[in-house]
């Protein structure tokens, strides 16, 4: 659609505490595939072992995906284990970022690892602000944006809860619409 001058790459953050944080990045990342667009995902948080729709269906389009987590539960807030191995997917990111080969990159859940302080959060936007292509589209998503990164985001939403079946009824995750 617009040429490579025109383009300007967004950062884009998915935060709140309602359903499709995930959701609405991973249909940036179909929208972009369409466009031939080069990908590279990096889940923090989520463990390996989850074998999510959307994992399986990228691995089948041949799209980049990374895990950088070990499925911690929120009350580990100070799980050492869980903080290095999210240093670890950053500097991985800031690899993946700094490379210009990338028209899309999506931190998924990378709210976290910044929220706990597990990553100074004025370093990671310098670097950002410092290294990201100009024509490169970032997507982070999960809860409790802090408000530097709302600052420094061009766009940004929140998910608000109404009503979910965990919720009102109990109704746990089901596969195809929460994973
Ligand atoms: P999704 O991946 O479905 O877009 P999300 O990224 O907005 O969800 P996460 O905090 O990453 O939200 O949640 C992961 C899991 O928790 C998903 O299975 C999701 O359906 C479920 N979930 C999301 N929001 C809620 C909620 N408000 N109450 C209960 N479960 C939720
Ligand atoms: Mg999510």
């Amino acid at each position: 659609m617009n040429n490579k001058k025109e383009r300007k790459g967004l950062v884009i953050v998915n935060t709140g505490n309602g359903k499709g944080k995930t959701t609405a990045a991973v249909g940036t990342l179909f929208r972009s595939y369409g466009h031939g667009f080069r990908i590279c995902v990096i889940q923090f948080i989520k463990a390996e072992e989850v074998k999510t729709g959307e994992f399986l269906a990228a691995q089948s389009l041949g799209i980049e995906w990374h895990y950088c987590g070990d499925g911690f539960v929120f009350e580990s807030e100070t799980a050492q284990n869980s903080a290095e191995i999210a240093r670890e997917g950053w500097r991985l990111a800031k690899e993946k970022i700094s490379d210009q080969k990338y028209d899309l990159v999506i931190l998924d859940e990378f709210t976290y690892p910044l929220k706990f302080g597990w990553l100074d959060i004025s370093e990671v936007i310098d670097w950002l602000k410092d290294n990201k292509p100009s024509t490169m589209h970032l997507v982070i998503t999960g809860r409790n944006a802090l408000p530097e990164l709302i600052d420094y985001a061009d766009l940004v939403t929140e998910m608000k809860e109404i009503k979910h079946p965990y919720r009102e009824q109990k109704i746990p995750a089901q596969i195809g619409t929460d994973f």
